[in-house]
């Protein structure tokens, strides 16, 4: 994918190649599955990459607590989160009850 990019110094216009969004995670926070919008309800989370994969084989895009554990068949545990998503609510980073109560010791 091409986007526009301006050099700042120059004020120049260039067409910049850039990755593809799961390289460069650059978040749409809407769940591809409900369409819930996950900052709104405070469902922001990071899971294991395997495990993403598992739920989401495209990689790219965000499902809610929910859905992602409608296609994982089954409910998601502090141990599936990455450890500094952990840390980041455990610090008080906005998360849902829904995503406290799985992310419980
Ligand atoms: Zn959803």
């Amino acid at each position: 994918m091409k986007i526009k990019v301006t050099d700042k110094r120059t004020g120049k216009t260039r067409f910049e190649e850039v990755k593809p969004m799961a390289e460069t995670r650059i978040r749409n926070p809407i769940c591809m599955d409900c369409g819930v919008d996950t900052d709104a309800i405070n469902e922001t989370f990071m899971i294991h990459d395997e495990l993403w994969r598992e739920a989401n084989p495209a990689e790219a895009g965000t499902l809610c607590v929910g859905c992602c554990e409608r296609r994982l068949g089954r409910k998601l545990r502090r141990a599936d989160f990455r450890p500094y998503a952990i840390s980041a609510v455990d610090e008080g980073f906005p998360a849902s009850k829904r995503l406290h109560s799985r992310m419980k010791k």
